[in-house]
C-alpha cells in the first residue's frame, strides 16, 4: 500500500462527517470513534492489503476492530473506501440492514462480530495461529480500547499469544484516556501501560494516534517475524477534530439534533464554535 498524508487527511475529515451525521436520531458513541478515526483511516488506505476486491483474498491481511462501539469510524471508513455504499451509512439505527449498531460479518470489510468488549484479542490470536499454520502472510490487526483493557481476558490472550510466539499478531490500543464516561487513570490506573506488556513479553510501540506521518514510521518498522506478539499504543483524544466535544467525559456517546450535527461539521471544517443544548450524560 502507498502511503499518502494528504490522501489520509482528506478521507478522515470525510469519515468525522459520516461520524457526525450518525450521531442525531438515536445517536452513537461520537466521542469514541473520532479517537480512532484516524487510526483505521491510515491503516485502510496505507497500511493493510485489503481493498473491496481482495476481501475473499487468502492473504488478505485482517482487522478486527474489538471495541465496536466505535463502529461509525470504521463503516465511515469503508464508506470512503468503496467498501459500502454511502447512502447505507443512514441505516446505521435501522435494524433490517446489517450495518445496524455494532460490526457484523455479513457487511464487507468485516472480518468479525464485536460489541461485547474483551474477545476479539482472542479471535485475532486464534487467527493467527491458523494462519501460521497454514503458512499464509498475512497480518493480524486488533483494535483495542484502554477501557477495554480492564476485561481479564485481553490479558489471558496476551499470555497465550506471547507463549506461541505469534509474531504476526498487533493490538493496537486506541489510547484515548477515557473508559465510557470517566477518565481511566480515575477508575482502574492503566500506567504504565508499556511496561505491562513488555512483562508480558510483547514488544511495544508508542505513537500519536492522530499523527499519520508518525503513524506510517511506527507501522512501516514493527518487528514483525521476530518471535513476539507487538502491541502499538496510540495516544489519542476522544472527539479529535471537533473541539466542542474533545476531552469530554459526557460526549462519549451523542444525540444531537440535526441543526447541532450541521454546527458540529462546520466546527470540524474550522468555521464556527457549535452551541450545544442537547443533554449529556451524567458524569459518575
Ligand atoms: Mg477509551
Amino acid at each position: 500500500m502507498t502511503y499518502d498524508r494528504g490522501r489520509c487527511e482528506e478521507i478522515s475529515i470525510r469519515v468525522r462527517e459520516h461520524i457526525l451525521a450518525m450521531s442525531t436520531d438515536g445517536g452513537c458513541f461520537t466521542g469514541a470513534s473520532l479517537s480512532c478515526a484516524d487510526l483505521l483511516v491510515y491503516l485502510y488506505t496505507s497500511y493493510l492489503n485489503v481493498r473491496p476486491d481482495t476481501l475473499t483474498d487468502p492473504n488478505r491481511d485482517i482487522l478486527l476492530l474489538s471495541k465496536g462501539h466505535d463502529v461509525p469510524a470504521l463503516y465511515g471508513t469503508f464508506a470512503e473506501l468503496g467498501f459500502i455504499e454511502r447512502e447505507r451509512l443512514a441505516n446505521h439505527l435501522d435494524c433490517n440492514d446489517h450495518i445496524y449498531w455494532h460490526p457484523n460479518r455479513a457487511v464487507p470489510g468485516v472480518e468479525f462480530h464485536s460489541g461485547s468488549l474483551g474477545h476479539l484479542l482472542s479471535v485475532g490470536m486464534g487467527m493467527a495461529l491458523s494462519i501460521r499454520m497454514e503458512q499464509r502472510a498475512s497480518r493480524v490487526i486488533v483494535i483495542l480500547g484502554d477501557g477495554e483493557l480492564n476485561e481479564g481476558s485481553i490479558w489471558e490472550a496476551l499470555q497465550v499469544a506471547h507463549a506461541l510466539h505469534l509474531d504476526n499478531l498487533v493490538a493496537i490500543v486506541d489510547r484515548n484516556w477515557f473508559q465510557a464516561n470517566v477518565r481511566t487513570e480515575e477508575l482502574i490506573p492503566l500506567e504504565p501501560l508499556d511496561e505491562k506488556f513488555r512483562a508480558f513479553g510483547w514488544n511495544t510501540a508508542r505513537v500519536d494516534g492522530h499523527d499519520f506521518d508518525a503513524l506510517h514510521a511506527c507501522m512501516s518498522s514493527l518487528p514483525i517475524g521476530t518471535g513476539r506478539p507487538t502491541v502499538v499504543i496510540a495516544d489519542t483524544m476522544r472527539g479529535k477534530g471537533v473541539p466542542s466535544i474533545q476531552e469530554r467525559a459526557d460526549r462519549w456517546f451523542c444525540n444531537f439534533t440535526h441543526d447541532e450535527v450541521a454546527q458540529l461539521t462546520d466546527e470540524l471544517h474550522g468555521n464556527a464554535v457549535a452551541t450545544l443544548v442537547s443533554p449529556t450524560l451524567i458524569v459518575r
